[in-house]
């Protein structure tokens, strides 16, 4: 527990002192070191400070000051004996078991990784906790935290993979939620990982990690590469000039981590002591100096800060650099700290000085030392002034220890690589060869284990079938939950395949190239290079495709490709498809479905080009995308990233496909009737479709249609087996169907039933609808938690429905027209 939360006249000992830099010591400092007893002398609810006891003399601390401090309480130790009656100290058990429970507590250290977009952080956590996370050559493969736990020299660590950033502004999703996590869950350490053939962009997110003033160790990735380039690094010397410990690593391999963890644990001791912090150079704070003008105005916003008791959660140096800069959300978080405003009026005094006074000078320096200054440049504000000192301390401080091999080798097979694939011309045709080697895969290979797949659902529900008498139980698990299920698992494998294509994409680098090569294209209707590949993992499912958006910075493009995955045809429609294409329109199967395909993809992009004029408002960001160097993916990583996207779909198959796969069985089956013919004309399914067939009268669906898509809501594979059912049911010789449910024989079964009770165009017309109209519940709910508003998730609801409806509305009745005018 905390500090805080001890009432007066308990006694609790100490576990550690979170928190940052000058704070976190000045608590130390008075006495509150791991180990220690301290007992509450006054404590009343409103009262601030607090009282304590500690080491024989009296010490107030603020309120906000003991929520930084962990202990373990006397009544915490009692009722940890109680579970553990193999313990028996020799005297005042609570007393002995309170400094063993701090003791142990003490030995967890809670780490978290931060670093640019593919330093090689994932690498990192995946060898140290043994975990099995994505690692992928494309920067923002790591969406959310991930966290890990795991032993090391006798401790144990919580390790947190957070998302990859550049900086540390409020200005992407990532950006805010690593700064946020390092606020809050205030972590013992920070573990910066650096990509070391990439230091001066890596150092700029250190930089702005040491004013944060938080306990940090460094990671030297991809220390491989900077000793095959041949470039040379004074690692003690670069440490020395950061202030923190630098540990070389190879995350791909894994070779260094174990002294990374043992520098950890060194570094964590250390912090909790006072006094042995001091003792060597690379474990002292440094301030990033940012010159002589700017360091007077960050000092005197920093004073003004401290004077309105700013001081306590966060680094005031940290917070004025951060407003300087016209950070939004930490001038949201002074403002409401400080009403009356002086705080920002002050920002705003010294921000106008600075550009008037001094960022004329520096434009003025630009130009005489001969760089290329139109003449009415702007005087540079603050905010660049601060960047351009970070580099430039960046800068300087590797001159001191780094310099460069200039014949490099190192990535010269990357340069020929992108020479041809985001040539200007070439790297279209080259990007198409791609996507259709992987589409012909997924689909021409996948037939094979969905075939097998389908022959052994047939033969369990066949198994399952004899084994049980009727009755309900046995109609719920085989027209129900296996006919239900196993519609769906055939898919697997192709999704699995695609998976498989996009995860080597991804990891090797390629990703990025199709990225940056389709940007021209997207940008037109008002998508992003990155909206892509989300889109075309859509064919496999939606939900990890919707989830895959998290890699696109720009909100704006984000919010628009969300919301049009739902167009992109999952692979979840094929099977309503292929009984309706096979029923009326077999000698054109292939042009039928490719015409679905691209109307899918046409309708995405109209939509996008829509929206972005009426709906989602804001700018959309310019273009910055990195190109990393094409590395090999292991496989092992290639695997695991696919099965993570795979799995999303396996969840939603084990959750809500099977749910819904019961509430239609239930839907159709209740209220039982001997006749099997007037059995389906009086379910419940019955019911609502001929309640609803009104409304889907002009889209030219009758009730059998329209019962099958409203199943579909649940999930459009649903539509099939719903089809199946209600279709089969009315139809007596079709009764034996459901004996072997899920073979081919069965879906030309189906077909055949569907031909006898349904019009070409209507069928045609229903192609369209389950097309466009509402993704399933998943992706809804998939909407809703990555745009963060379940506004997004309704409107998609609606505006997907309204288009289905009108474009089958549209062709159903021209067609009809065009019919009576032709015969
Ligand atoms: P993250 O974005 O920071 O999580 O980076 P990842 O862990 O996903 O790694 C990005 C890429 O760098 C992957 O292709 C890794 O295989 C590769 N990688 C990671 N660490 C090293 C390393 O130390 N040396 C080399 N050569 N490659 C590495
Ligand atoms: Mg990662």
């Amino acid at each position: 527990m905390l500090l805080s939360e001890l009432q007066t006249g308990e006694r609790g000992v100490v576990v550690r002192v979170t928190g940052h830099g000058a704070f976190r010591k000045r608590i130390i400092e008075m006495g509150f070191i791991k180990g220690v007893t301290v007992e509450t002398i006054l404590n009343a609810p409103l009262n601030d400070p607090i009282k304590y006891r500690i080491m024989n003399f009296e010490v107030s601390l603020r309120r906000s000051d003991a929520r930084k401090v962990e202990i373990v309480s006397e009544k915490e130790a009692e009722r940890e004996i109680i579970h553990h009656d193999d313990y028996t100290p020799l005297e005042a058990p609570e007393y002995g078991a309170m400094h063993h429970i701090a003791e142990e507590r003490s030995k967890t250290i809670n780490v978290a990784l931060v670093g640019n977009p593919n330093c090689g952080k994932t690498s990192i956590f995946n060898i140290a906790a043994h975990a099995h996370e994505r690692v992928g050559n494309y920067s923002g493969v790591t969406v959310d935290e991930k966290v890990g736990t795991f032993t090391h020299g006798g401790y144990t660590f919580h390790l947190v993979d957070l998302p990859g950033t550049y900086s540390l502004s409020a200005y992407s999703p990532e950006e805010l939620y690593v700064r946020r996590h390092i606020i809050e869950k205030n972590p013992d350490i920070i573990l910066n990982v650096v990509d070391a053939s990439n230091l001066e962009r890596n150092l700029y997110l250190t930089t702005q990690l040491i004013d944060m003033d938080i306990t940090m160790v460094m990671a030297l990735n991809m220390f491989d590469e900077l000793k095959r380039s041949g470039d040379s690094l004074d690692i003690g010397q670069l440490s020395t000039l950061l202030g923190m410990p630098i540990v070389p690593t190879t995350g791909r391999s894994g070779k260094g981590i174990d002294k990374l963890f043992d520098t950890i644990i060194d570094v964590y001791e250390r912090n909790q002591d006072a006094e042995r912090e001091l003792a060597t150079p690379s474990y002292r704070h440094i301030h990033v100096n940012h010159g002589r003008d700017l360091e007077r105005c960050i000092s005197r916003l920093r004073t003004e800060l401290y004077e309105h008791g700013f001081s306590d959660t966060l680094s005031t140096r940290f917070l004025a650099i951060k407003i300087l800069e016209n950070d939004k959300q930490l001038e949201t978080y002074v403002q409401q700290r400080d009403p009356d405003g002086s705080v920002l009026k002050m920002r705003d005094e010294i921000a106008d000085r600075f550009k008037k006074e001094i960022g004329r000078r520096l434009v003025d320096k630009d130009i005489s030392k001969g760089h290329q200054v139109t003449v009415e440049e702007e005087p540079q504000d603050i905010e660049s002034a601060i960047t351009d000192a970070k580099y430039a301390f960046v800068r300087g401080a590797l001159a001191e220890c780094y310099s460069k091999n200039e014949k490099s080798t190192l990535h010269a097979h990357t340069d020929k690589i992108d020479a041809l694939v985001t040539h200007r011309w070439l790297g279209y045709p080259v990007f198409l060869v791609v996507m259709f080697f992987t589409f012909f895969c997924t689909f021409a290979i996948g037939q094979y284990p969905m075939d097998w797949l389908e022959a052994l659902f047939g033969w369990l529900g066949e198994q399952v079938g004899d084994a049980m008498s009727e009755g309900p139980l046995k109609s719920l698990l085989c027209d129900g939950i296996i006919a239900g299920v196993g519609s769906v698992l055939v898919f697997l494998p192709n999704i699995l395949i695609l998976y498989l294509f996009i995860s080597f994409m991804e990891d090797s680098g390629y990703m990025a190239r199709a990225a940056f090569i389709m940007d021209k294209l997207m940008h037109r209707m008002g998508l992003h290079g990155k909206s892509f590949i989300p889109m075309i993992m859509g064919f496999g499912c939606n939900v990890p495709a919707i989830m895959a958006t998290r890699t696109i910075e720009d909100r704006k493009s984000r919010l628009l490709t969300m919301l049009v995955i739902p167009m992109m045809s999952c692979s979840a429609r094929i099977p309503v498809y292929v009984i309706l294409v096979t029923a009326f329109f077999s000698q054109w199967a292939a042009f039928v479905l490719m015409g679905l395909y691209l109307l899918g993809m046409v309708m995405s992009v109209l939509m996008a080009k829509f929206f972005s004029r009426f709906f989602v408002k804001g700018e959309s960001l310019p273009f910055v995308m990195e190109l990393p160097p094409y590395r090999m993916p292991t496989a092992k990583a290639v695997l695991r990233h696919t099965w993570e996207k795979g799995k999303e779909y396996l969840k939603k198959m084990g959750t809500i496909i099977l749910g819904a796969s019961i509430v239609v069985w239930a839907l159709s089956y209740f209220p039982t009737n001997p006749d099997r013919r007037v059995q389906a004309e009086n379910s419940y399914m019955a019911k609502i479709g001929k309640t609803i067939e009104p409304v889907m009268r002009p889209c030219g669906f009758d009730w059998r249609q329209s019962v099958s898509l409203l199943a579909g809501v649940g999930a459009k594979e649903v539509v099939a087996s719903t089809m199946a059912v209600v279709y089969a049911t009315s139809d007596e010789e079709a009764v034996t169907l459901e004996e072997d449910s899920e073979s081919q024989e069965n879906e030309r079964r189906i077909s055949e039933l569907v031909r006898n009770n349904m019009s070409p165009l209507s069928a045609a017309s229903m192609l369209l609808f389950i097309l466009l109209y509402m993704p399933c519940i998943s992706s809804v709910v998939a909407i809703k938690n990555e745009s963060g508003r379940w506004k997004w998730a309704v409107f998609t609801i609606v505006y997907t429905i309204g288009l289905a409806w009108i474009v089958s509305t549209l062709f159903y009745q021209i067609g009809s027209l065009l019919h009576y005018q032709l015969l």
